[in-house]
């Protein structure tokens, strides 16, 4: 089956021979994801347009005589947890293994058949870098149960959609970390060489071709490493502006607020902060649709532009970003890089770069360089190319 750049499922079949005894019955991968343009936008009934990453989490699993899941991490090594199923809930089992647990509690929630599993997970996502390792984890299990247990949703886009819906169900309720739905659509939708355009008002996907490697192109992420301290209650606190903003403009959601509206609509918010993170999502929202007729079209240039819009939005109408993002983003296109943009939620996490091929080492390296000068943990740039689904491997 398909060979990956840093396939783990050797490991991973080795890691379960080392727990359960036998060799397991399969083994599923499910990648991380950058999302290329769309920021905080998801919660918002907007787009967002994300890429799979080569990166990705593998799982070993089989079924098991009894209703208890037993899961053990490659990268964590001494801790194997073991829970009943039917005890499964809210910081039950607590820590990574939630995840796990959750994609089971919330399947059975669904109405299907879960069997107890041996999993043995091991994972290429960096893990917290924004690069979604938690939804690679939850998607590569839940490839898994579904196969395992016959259900058939990774057979068509309808029950892949269902699948990522209880990912999040499983990530919110018994992880217990707000997520709006992009991550886990971006694990089980996004098709190799192409970007998802994903609306978060109608559940909608579509596949954007996305190739920069046949412009001479790459795209560069940078983890930061940045230490995201104050996220938690900076994300509740942009939603429920938005919530608000859309309380008094009498919409469901800031979806409803088209580009050519958003003068008047400012002129009715209370204040410069709102008028702010309005104009964010507004313009946001537009930036994914140029984004979209421009690779079109083929104009890596203009989708460049968009990049930095994007960033520029999110540094000041949205304050989201962090010194670490800005000074990556700005030695990037110092350096050549066509644009460059924070990605996912902000303050820490990863950037991304559209650079020429041949500038991706002068790239990286200065990123490297300036995050020295500043004092800054060293960051870790990789190119990446947009890869598959989760799917069985083994
Ligand atoms: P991100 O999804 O951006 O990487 P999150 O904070 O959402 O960051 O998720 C990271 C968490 O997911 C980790 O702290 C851990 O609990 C869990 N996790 C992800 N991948 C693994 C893995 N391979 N092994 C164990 N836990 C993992
Ligand atoms: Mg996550």
């Amino acid at each position: 089956m398909t060979q990956r750049p840093d396939d783990r499922t050797a490991a991973v079949t080795e890691g379960f021979r080392q727990m359960v005894g036998h060799s397991p019955t399969g083994v599923w991968s499910a990648p991380g994801r950058v999302n290329l343009i769309g920021e905080h936008t998801d919660y918002n009934g907007g787009l967002c347009l994300p890429i799979a990453l080569p990166q990705r989490t593998y799982a070993a699993v089989s079924t098991r005589g009894d209703r208890t899941l037993r899961v053990r991490s490659l990268e964590r090594p001494h801790e194997t947890v073991e829970i009943d199923l039917a005890e499964i809930g809210p910081d039950h089992p607590g820590g990574w293994a939630a995840y796990v647990a959750g994609v089971l509690w919330a399947l059975e929630r669904d109405g299907h058949a879960v069997p107890g599993l041996d999993v043995v997970v091991g994972s290429s996502v960096p893990v917290g870098a924004g690069l979604s390792s938690s939804a690679a984890l939850e998607c590569s299990v839940a490839a898994a149960v579904s196969d395992l247990a016959a259900l058939g949703l990774l057979e068509s886009t309808e029950g892949r959609a269902r699948l990522a819906r209880l990912c999040v169900e499983a990530e919110n309720v018994i992880a217990g970390a707000p997520t709006g739905g992009l991550d886990q659509s971006a694990s089980l939708l996004c098709a190799e060489r192409s970007a998802l355009l994903l609306d978060c008002r109608s559940g909608e996907t579509s596949q954007v071709p996305f190739d920069l490697a046949s412009r001479g192109l790459t795209l560069l992420v940078t983890d930061t490493r940045a230490p995201h301290a104050l996220v938690d209650g900076q994300y509740a606190a942009r939603r429920a502006a938005c919530e608000e903003a859309a309380r008094v403009l009498g919409v469901d959601t800031l979806r409803e607020i088209s580009v050519d509206e958003l003068d008047a609509a400012s002129a009715r918010l209370p204040d410069d902060v709102v008028r702010a993170r309005v104009r964010h999502v507004v313009t946001e929202i537009d930036r994914v649709e140029q984004t979209v007729a421009a690779l079109g079209r083929d104009d890596l240039a203009a989708v460049g532009r968009l990049f930095d819009a994007s960033h520029a939005s999110l540094r000041d109408d949205y304050e989201v970003s962090c010194p670490e993002l800005d000074v990556a983003t700005a030695t990037a296109r110092a350096h050549g890089a066509l644009g460059a943009r924070m990605t996912g939620g902000g303050f820490g996490g990863s950037c991304i770069a559209i650079v020429p091929a041949d500038a991706v080492d002068v790239v990286a390296g200065a990123i490297a360089t300036a995050f020295e000068a500043h004092g800054y943990t060293p960051p870790a740039s990789f190119a990446v190319v947009a890869g598959g689904p989760a799917a069985r491997d083994a």
